[in-house]
């Protein structure tokens, strides 16, 4: 049976190990980055080293690998659930209806799409535009994160549910997510609902319209 013992002891028991190892000297690693398993230098030889990827049954189905486009050092980096038909033909993230109501909004809060990141939980298109499984999201997700720790933005937005549970790991529904300040790892993310939502049902429009002014003033850092 193995031996209660108080934390306190185990903690001195190990710092006296280490003693023994290493001497009077202890580092301790006080930054907050996580490990990757990735070692690659801009983004863009990131895109290059995964873009052959076959992980996942989805890379035998896709046409393009739709890794993400905007600016590598963005302050706003936008987050949707994968690529649908026009993604997968182009090899970029929200350029059918949806990305184009994207567009709108952001100019509506005075980015372009060159000034900010967009990108996907999902990296190829599931077909006939099927909810991604989890497995395949569980596959995908470390190149996401990747993206974003080498990004770092001041903000992530989580465009729908998909996103927002990959990245706040709360299930709630949507409605519930809205207007609060959440985090991913150690950044700010803003929950609000999907441009395709948002065609589906233009009565979101307005509470969509809120969500972005505040977005801008969450970058703006007011
Ligand atoms: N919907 C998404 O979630 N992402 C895209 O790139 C396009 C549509």
């Amino acid at each position: 049976m193995a031996e209660d013992v108080p934390t306190a002891e185990l903690v001195s028991r190990y710092l006296s190990q280490v003693r023994e190892m290493y001497g009077d000297e202890i580092y301790l690693d006080i930054s907050n980055r996580h490990r990757s398993s990735f070692s690659y230098n801009s983004l863009d030889g990131f895109e290059a080293g995964i873009r052959e990827c076959q992980k996942c049954p989805l890379g035998e189905t896709r046409t393009k690998f739709v890794f993400g486009v905007g600016d590598p050092d963005a302050d706003l980096v936008l987050v949707g659930e994968a690529p649908g038909r026009d993604e997968d033909l182009r090899g970029e993230p929200f350029v059918g209806r949806a990305g184009q109501l994207l567009d709108r909004i952001l100019a509506a809060i005075d980015f372009t799409r060159e000034q900010v990141y967009i990108c996907n939980v999902i990296k190829c298109r599931p077909p006939n535009n099927r909810t991604p499984a989890s497995e395949e999201i569980e596959t995908c997700l470390p190149y996401l994160e990747e993206q974003l720790e080498m990004i770092r933005p001041k903000l992530i937005v989580a465009l729908g549910a998909t996103a927002a549970r990959v990245l706040i790991s709360v299930k709630s529904p949507l409605a519930q997510l809205r207007s609060k300040l959440w985090k991913w790892r150690e950044v700010d993310v803003v929950v609000t609902y999907h441009p395709a939502a948002l065609l589906r049902n233009p009565g979101l429009k307005r509470v969509a319209w809120e969500d972005f002014q505040w977005i801008r003033q969450v970058v703006e850092g007011n």
